[in-house]
């Protein structure tokens, strides 16, 4: 007899589960045994009593997400084995161990085989959010995991998931380390020092998914004048700047991460009188902001559409604010625009662009596709693991 509980799937939609979908939504399951509740770990059978994945169980119309498509004898091992396939990826695209960036994603959810649960990896603390109960149960095996796999690379182990948790499952869970204490807070990414608050910070601290965006972005600003808009703590304000920007400004409705911002610059030793940060809305800041002033415009907002259900509503916002970032810059202007919805997909996204370029009446070219990192995969049998998608567009 199996130590896991059982749910049994309708015929027809074991094909899902085949192909590694990592998902099994509501509708798919026939039934399911008594002791199935919220949280608990499941194995997910064909009708015909055949083991096809092992996975977690919630209430929501993903009613299991997979951890695994083969039986599992040992929850430690599991996360061994998860851990280790993890950061071996990492150290093959040269990030585990390189002296201009010590901060990545090491755990990148459903694109590292583990729906739920993200790590990062800050200049030795790692900080790890739990986006289910289930998940977070498991936070002292994969704290040893990660004790074991990174070695004397770790130094902290930092538990981020009280907002996401509270949010959705209303969990009683507070903001802990969970191995060592706090360190210094400083990173390098490809040289820029940025100091990250982890404790206090939106998601895990710094937004890791944009490192290679942000370096693109230093091509691009040698004697202009950049508009950093949602700018969090200046991320792109700091290439922008260290790359010969000649006026750099960010914008960002939190204080609090404006404030960090005003810091990073000055921990990369920028000219006095380079960079400028306000603390207010994007679209105010837009409506007041000179006509044809700026040289590029980053557009990096939050995830507009929550669900699927806001969709209509965020692509309406994403046009309205590439709109009018098309009408503010200067001709020959370049803009980078983002989208970090993930109900929001690449073509859903790229045609809120055009319906804001059309409003505009500009020429515009699509020079650049871009996405997120190589520290952030995405399972090839999960689409919906493409989360960040963004365009560069010259405006004449
Ligand atoms: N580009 C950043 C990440 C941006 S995250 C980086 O590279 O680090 C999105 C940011 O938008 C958050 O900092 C949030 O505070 C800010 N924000 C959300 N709504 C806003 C609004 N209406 N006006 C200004 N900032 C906003």
């Amino acid at each position: 007899m199996s130590k896991f509980p059982a749910v049994i799937l309708h015929p027809h939609k074991a094909e899902a589960v085949k192909r590694f979908h990592p998902w099994i939504f509501s509708g798919a399951i026939q039934r399911k045994d008594n002791n199935v509740t919220d949280g608990a770990l499941v194995e997910v059978l064909d009708g015909r009593g055949q083991f096809l994945a092992l996975g977690y169980y919630s209430s929501g119309s993903i009613a299991v997400r997979v951890l695994s498509f083969t039986p599992v004898d040992s929850m430690e091992q599991l996360w061994l084995d998860k851990i280790q396939s993890a950061w071996t990826l990492r150290k093959n695209i040269g990030i585990t161990d390189n002296v201009a960036t010590n901060v990545y994603r090491l755990v990148n959810a459903e694109g590292d085989g583990v729906p739920g649960l993200v790590i990062d990896y800050y200049a030795g603390t790692c900080v790890f959010q739990a986006h289910s109960l289930f998940i977070h149960s498991q936070r002292q095996l994969i704290t040893e995991a990660l004790k074991k796999v990174l070695g004397k690379a770790l130094k902290a182990v930092y538990d981020k998931s009280e907002a996401v948790l509270e949010r959705k499952q209303k969990a009683d869970v507070t903001g802990s380390y969970l191995y060592g204490e706090k360190t210094s807070n400083e990173v390098l990414e490809y040289g820029h020092k940025f100091l990250v608050d982890w404790e206090g910070g939106q998601k895990t601290g710094f937004f890791i998914d944009q490192r290679e965006n942000r370096q693109l972005l230093s091509h691009y600003v040698k004697g202009k004048r950049v508009l950093n808009t949602f700018s969090y703590t200046g991320g792109f304000s700091v290439y922008a700047a260290k790359a010969g920007a000649t006026l750099v400004h960010s914008v960002d409705s939190s204080v609090k991460a404006v404030e960090l911002a005003v810091q990073n610059i000055a921990l990369n030793n920028i000219p006095d009188g380079v960079h400028q940060a306000a603390a207010e809305d994007v679209f105010e800041f837009m409506k007041r902001s000179p006509d044809h002033y700026y040289d590029v415009i980053v557009l990096d907002p939050p995830a507009f559409a929550k669900n699927q259900h806001s969709r209509h509503q965020a692509v309406q916002a994403y046009k309205r604010l590439n709109k009018a970032a098309f009408d503010k810059i200067k001709p020959g202007g370049i803009v980078f625009t983002f989208s970090c919805s993930q109900a929001v997909g690449p073509e859903l996204f790229d045609g809120a662009v055009a319906a804001g370029a059309i409003e505009s009446s500009r020429n515009i070219r699509i020079i650049d596709h871009l996405n997120q990192p190589a520290d952030h995969p995405q399972s090839i049998f999960h689409p919906e693991g493409l989360y960040l998608k963004g365009l560069v567009l010259s405006v004449e």
